[in-house]
């Protein structure tokens, strides 16, 4: 495409007047979901020839996710979700704060002030590390308080959705979906944040229903929607009280944040996160590992969806780091031939979760696990919009950051920011 007719259909420019790819982006981000995750997934709801959606993606990329701290090189969710909000390589545990201890400018923030609205959806707690390296600076990730009123106060947060309802209550309030379990009381550390953002302007609701309602009317800008004290599932392993059964969806979720945030003729900037993949994967528990897999493939469904009707959208589908080293193999009825392996003593050695069904297939899968904790594996990347071509092949996760920066025109912003701190001193 000669320069005159790319600028011809591209015509978008951000605020500060650099020529801009993309208008909108949504960043979908499966905690610990690895390449064997997502195969798992689709063996479950595809088969061997179909593809999750996710995977229907034109653009495909390999992703290194290592941290950069000391002491070990397998990233936590902090670190990783540093790397790809601000471009910077991290210690683990430090949410958007560099290793020399500087706050470091976040996509979302970058968004922000380029006059676009920005939003954060998980399953988890919301100022869990995932979405708290977008939206938030703090040393360590465990300070869920400080996440919460600097999304109110510090970045301004347009739309905030998902559980941690106690982090923004104050100390021992009572949990406000009726359970008297100490863990799910008041653990706020920074006063009454539901009353702060009442103040501020934000509709506020926990559950489905009033979620419609919220997205469905126009005068909504500001939305915090906290569906869950803790985590909107039970982490546990198989046998032993998991559940993920939660009052709204990541999907229903991801469509009302991006039904409120393209409101905003700039545009916006939305991280989507399914957290219960990596969780669920800490217990090895693979049947809900899996279904944290497919509910987010449902939520990428919304986001294309959206990106249907505004090309002028990129959308990305990768995550900060595997858990669980999960392996995939053949489950014992169905072994292959030719070579040891594939018979019932190999799924027994490999202490496998299933045999879960092959979708359109007379045999099953089963499912290995390395380790409970993560590992330092790669990870797939899918995406699709203005810029995801430069998300080809094989790079650092840092790469998101100026990628996502770059389409969106970002980067003179970026640039401003780097001149003012140094101006600061
Ligand atoms: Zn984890």
């Amino acid at each position: 495409m000669n320069q005159a007719l790319h600028q011809a259909t591209n015509p978008i420019r951000s605020a500060n007047g650099h020529r801009a790819e993309a208008r909108s982006a949504i960043i979908l981000i499966g905690d610990g979901m690895g390449a064997a995750h997502r195969f798992a997934g689709q063996l479950l709801l595809a088969g061997r020839r179909g593809r999750l959606i996710m995977d229907r993606l034109p653009v495909v990329g390999e992703m290194a996710t290592l941290s950069a701290d000391p002491a070990s090189f397998v990233t936590d969710s902090a670190a990783a979700a540093t790397a790809i909000a601000t471009g910077i390589k991290t210690t683990n545990g430090a949410v958007s704060i560099d290793p020399s201890g500087r706050p470091r400018t976040t996509l979302l923030e970058l968004a922000k002030r380029a006059g676009k609205s920005v939003g954060l959806v998980t399953t988890c707690q919301v100022t869990d590390a995932t979405p708290a390296a977008f939206g938030a600076h703090v040393i360590h990730r465990s300070d869920q308080s400080e996440v919460a009123r600097q999304y109110l106060h510090e970045s301004g947060v347009d739309v905030i959705l998902g559980g941690g309802a106690a982090w923004w209550l104050p100390e021992g309030a009572p949990d406000p979906f009726g359970s008297d379990d100490p863990r799910l009381q008041g653990r706020g550390t920074a006063g009454d944040l539901v009353a702060d953002a009442a103040h501020l302007g934000y509709r506020q609701v926990s559950n489905a229903g009033d979620l419609v309602g919220a997205a469905n009317d126009r005068g909504v800008a500001r939305l915090l929607g906290l569906f869950a004290a803790q985590e909107m599932f039970e982490q546990a392993a198989e046998g032993e009280g998991g559940s993920y059964v939660p009052a709204v969806t990541l999907a229903e979720m991801t469509g009302a944040a991006v039904e409120i945030l393209s409101r905003n003729p700039e545009g916006f900037f939305l991280m989507v996160e399914e957290s219960a993949i990596d969780r669920m994967a800490h217990r090895n528990n693979a049947p809900l590992t899996l279904k944290g897999v497919l509910e987010l493939d449902r939520a990428v469904q919304v986001a294309l969806a959206y990106a249907e009707q505004d090309p002028e959208t990129l959308v990305i589908v990768t995550a900060d780091h595997e858990t669980g080293g999960m392996a995939v193999a053949g489950s014992a009825d169905a072994p292959y031939p030719y070579e040891p392996g594939g018979g019932l003593l190999d799924t027994l050695l490999a202490g496998e979760d299933g045999p879960f069904p092959v979708a359109d297939e007379p045999f099953g899968f089963v499912v290995g696990w390395a380790t409970t904790g993560h590992t330092a594996a790669t990870v797939p990347l899918t995406a699709t919009g203005p810029g995801a071509e430069a998300l080809a092949g094989f790079y650092e996760n840092t790469r998101l950051f100026e990628v996502v920066a770059e389409s969106l025109g970002l980067v003179e912003a970026r640039a401003m920011e780097t001149a003012a701190a140094r101006a600061r001193g």
